[in-house]
């Protein structure tokens, strides 16, 4: 525990005030830093770092405690960064107050950092296993479902050619999505390490550029170092940033720049030969603003999705990261898990480097229960600022609309099987329920897109009984029914107006004709949602028990979803015996 000590944080390098590029930050923010690999030269002047990173601001820090600085060090020449170890004079105030040669020096850093990132040598390049601590797959705590999905491309770069030979077809772009600080770098490293195989990395937001053309060399650059190193990993991280979907016509010099950085990025997708063994992963928060050039069969045709952490995933990650700190018998990880809905991974691993570092402070011996607490108020502080926290209310309303979800799919006897349930956000909806198709859908019957439509009523419907109220939640539920609803009548002749056709492209006769579509459409729709309200008020002890399965566990799975309905699961199996 001595080694964490008298850390003093945050403070910046006072020659560095009249730079608006620069930043203070804490020492838990480096760490975070090298772990994400964006330090691309660090100088190191007694106690204070000076980080620069590729694509984002510097920062700077006061460090006084000489084990953490050694750590620190370490982790980012692990990284790929470059350390240079510097004996500058103390500025001096007089120094200091001439504003012109402060300025001077600023745009002097800028022109270097500039040509720093304009060499090759922008891409930091970790030979898996070889420059920094290699990360397994068993290094990723929990996603058991994500690594599985991630197991074949691992397979095809141990050995692309047989790979081929045995008639797979090898994956070309993974695109992971998440929140941010879900684990998709670390997923893309361990992926590289697992195969052995070494791992280019580079930021959306390093293609980003104010003159035509830059950000394109620099896509060709990272493309001609990976066909060098193959086999190998093209990590891109954040692609959003040269991945937005290109602008139409609009020609100012900003978005021409952009569609000459994204076009060559898919150029070069789709030059490489999969014989190769040449992988591009990229990452993302945003999968919907991405142009769909990108998501095209040979392109990013693999998407996978990285969720938030649920109580037993946030226990496992804790389980990795609590490893170096010594933590006192009465905290449990367990109960730490069950209060931290919404942490993401890096979250946690926040959290327990701020409990160690209080710790130290105090000059206890190790972490106990009270530091724990005001670590997590700390990072909460963040994530409230961000935006992302669910607050108890909307956990309750989420699992209710959820549970309703649920009900209806396992009554409505023509629904695709309930699989998995979740109240963790993903992406902009606040929960989850999947639902497996048992077969191929092509042949859609009436019955089966009825009880579509009840099963996206059911969310709703549980709000109105159980809730008394309606959440804008449902909204995305009520387009998706309405949509289904149009179909039936509009173009599939599935209602008493009969075998007409007014869809996209077939001009309606007569408007009238639309208003009966568009009547029928909606009676169809609160038929639905009648028939939702109906199954939701005969299940409500169930759905109660489902309701708090969710609050405890967040994510449950179709043996924990049939423990709350016992009678039901009975009656379902019964017709397959027979
Ligand atoms: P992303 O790329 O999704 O923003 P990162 O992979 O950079 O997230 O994760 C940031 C850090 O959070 C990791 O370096 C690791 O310390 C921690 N972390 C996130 N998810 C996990 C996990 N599943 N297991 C262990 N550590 C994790
Ligand atoms: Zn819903």
């Amino acid at each position: 525990m001595g080694a964490l000590l008298a850390v003093v944080l945050g403070f910046a390098l006072r020659a560095a005030r009249g730079s608006t590029t620069q930043r203070a930050a804490t020492y838990t923010e480096l760490l975070r830093i090298a772990q994400t690999g964006q330090a691309f030269s660090v100088e190191v002047n007694g106690d204070r770092f000076f980080v620069r990173q590729a694509g984002a601001e510097t920062v700077t820090a006061v460090v006084d405690e000489p084990t953490l600085r050694q750590e620190l060090v370490s982790r980012f020449a692990g990284a790929g960064a470059s350390v240079d170890f510097a004996s500058r004079e103390e500025p001096s105030r007089a120094a200091s107050a001439v504003i012109p040669l402060v300025v001077i020096a600023a745009v002097g850093f800028v022109l270097f950092s500039v040509n720093r990132r304009r060499s090759p040598k922008m891409f930091s390049d970790a030979k898996a296993g070889v420059a920094r601590a290699p990360v397994r797959f068993a290094d990723v705590a929990g996603m058991h479902e994500v690594k599985q999905e991630l197991a074949e491309t691992v397979e095809f770069l141990k050995n692309p050619q047989r790979f081929a030979r045995l008639g797979g077809r090898p994956p070309r772009g993974v695109l992971l999505t998440g929140e941010p600080g879900t684990g998709k770098t670390l997923l893309a490293r361990a992926v590289a390490c697992e195969a052995g195989v070494r791992f280019l990395s580079a930021s959306g937001s390093s293609f980003q550029e104010m003159f035509v053309g830059v950000g394109a060399s620099r896509v060709r650059a990272l493309f001609a170092e990976a066909r060098k190193a193959a086999p190998c990993i093209v990590f891109i991280d954040e692609i959003d940033a040269v991945g937005r979907a290109r602008a139409k016509g609009n020609g100012d010099s900003a978005s021409a720049e952009h569609d000459q950085t994204l076009n060559q990025l898919l150029v070069e997708m789709d030059g490489f030969d999969h014989g190769n063994g040449i992988v591009v992963i990229a990452s993302t928060n945003r999968a919907d603003m991405l142009d769909p050039a990108l998501l095209r069969p040979g392109r990013f045709d693999r998407k996978v999705t990285v969720p938030l952490p649920d109580v037993r995933g946030r226990e496992e990650i804790l389980n990795v990261h609590a490893g170096p700190i010594p933590l006192q018998g009465a905290v449990d990880l367990g109960t730490i898990a069950r209060g931290t809905p919404g942490f993401s991974g890096a979250d946690l691993a926040n959290l327990l480097n701020e409990a160690a570092i209080l710790a130290a402070r105090e000059g206890a011996e190790a972490v106990d229960p009270t530091h724990i607490d005001r670590a997590r108020d700390r990072v909460l502080m963040g994530l409230e600022r961000k935006g992302v926290l669910v607050d108890e209310d909307e956990r309750y309303a989420t699992a209710v609309h959820e549970a309703g979800h649920v009900v209806v799919g396992l009554l409505a006897p023509n629904c695709d099987p309930v699989h998995k349930v979740s109240i963790l956000p993903r992406g902009r909806a606040l929960g989850v329920t999947q639902a497996l198709p048992e077969k191929d859908r092509l042949m859609y019957r009436k019955e089966y897109l009825e009880d579509q439509i009840c099963m996206l009523m059911g969310g709703r419907a549980a709000e109105m009984v159980i809730l008394g109220t309606m959440t804008a939640g449902a909204s995305d539920d009520i387009q998706r029914a309405a949509t289904i609803a149009w179909k039936m009548v509009a173009e599939l002749g599935m209602s008493d107006l009969g075998p007409i056709c007014v869809g996209d492209g077939h001009p309606a006769r007569s408007p009238a004709l639309l208003d009966r579509v568009d009547e029928t459409a909606r009676a169809l729709t609160d038929a639905q949602l009648a028939r939702a309200v109906a199954i939701v008020k005969s299940r409500r002890s169930q759905i109660d028990a489902l309701v708090k399965g969710l609050l405890e566990k967040e994510t449950l799975g179709i043996d924990e979803i049939e423990a709350c309905f016992p009678e039901d699961r009975r009656k379902r199996a019964a017709p397959q015996a027979a």
